[in-house]
């Protein structure tokens, strides 16, 4: 199976998708991730989307659709994929569809989680990830049991994103609302669209995405 998950910034995705992953082997490629990588290692591309990232701007589709494109090719994506991130534009939408075809390959549900804005800022400006193994924590919904100390690999380094501001995140949600919301009419219309409530508990959400994919 393979599925979209599309909400603004802080809706959850990132946090479902991985719940995923672990229950159903499926693999998330989510494009944020790959960009702070490319970043991370100094690339071309990360040279090119680092400004624009911290600027919380969008990153040339061109670049995007190339990326996801190659990343469509490898195998672990064989055992079904959950894209986290993308497409993110009306014109990443369309060259998803075309890729897809090319390549064999159909998506089966886009899933928007759906979240007040004004749940957003407090949800993205807490957050942070243990530099180790990666898994999430937040300032007030979400601690480590024992302060400083992560509860599934037991590092004591934690890390935060760079663009995860309150400044940054308004130009985020403005992206969001500006040039990515515009592409949920077109999943409708292709009868692929289910909405989920991002504003209920995790584990509620979880079980909301489990009963539509079955
Ligand atoms: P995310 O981790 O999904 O919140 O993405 C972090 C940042 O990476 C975004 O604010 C954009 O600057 C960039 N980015 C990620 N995915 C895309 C995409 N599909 N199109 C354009 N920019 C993207």
């Amino acid at each position: 199976m393979n599925i979209i998950l599309l909400g603004p910034p802080g809706a959850g995705k990132g946090t479902q998708a991985k719940r995923l992953e672990t229950e159903r082997g499926m693999i998330q490629l989510s494009t944020g991730d790959m960009l702070r990588a490319a970043v991370a290692a100094g690339t071309a591309l990360g040279q090119k989307a680092k400004s624009i990232m911290e600027a919380g701007q969008l990153v040339p589709d061109d670049l995007m659709i190339g990326l996801i494109s190659e990343r469509l090719d490898q195998d672990d994506t064989k055992n079904g994929f959950i894209l986290d991130g993308f497409p993110r534009t009306t014109a990443q939408a369309e060259a998803l569809d075309v890729m897809l075809e090319k390549k064999g390959l159909k998506l089966d549900y886009v899933l928007q989680l759906v979240v007040d804005d004004a749940a957003l800022t407090g949800r993205i400006v807490g957050r942070y990830t243990c530099a180790k193994c990666g898994k999430g924590y937040h300032d007030e919904f979400e601690k480590p049991a024992i302060d400083g100390v992560c509860d599934a690999c037991g590092s004591t380094e934690f890390k935060r994103r760079a663009d995860d501001n309150a400044e940054t995140v308004m130009s985020r949600l403005e992206a969001y609302h500006g040039q990515t919301a515009p592409i949920i009419p077109y999943y409708k219309q292709a009868g692929k669209l289910k909405t989920v409530d991002g504003m209920a508990e995790i584990d509620e959400v979880t079980r909301e995405i489990k009963a539509i994919l079955g």
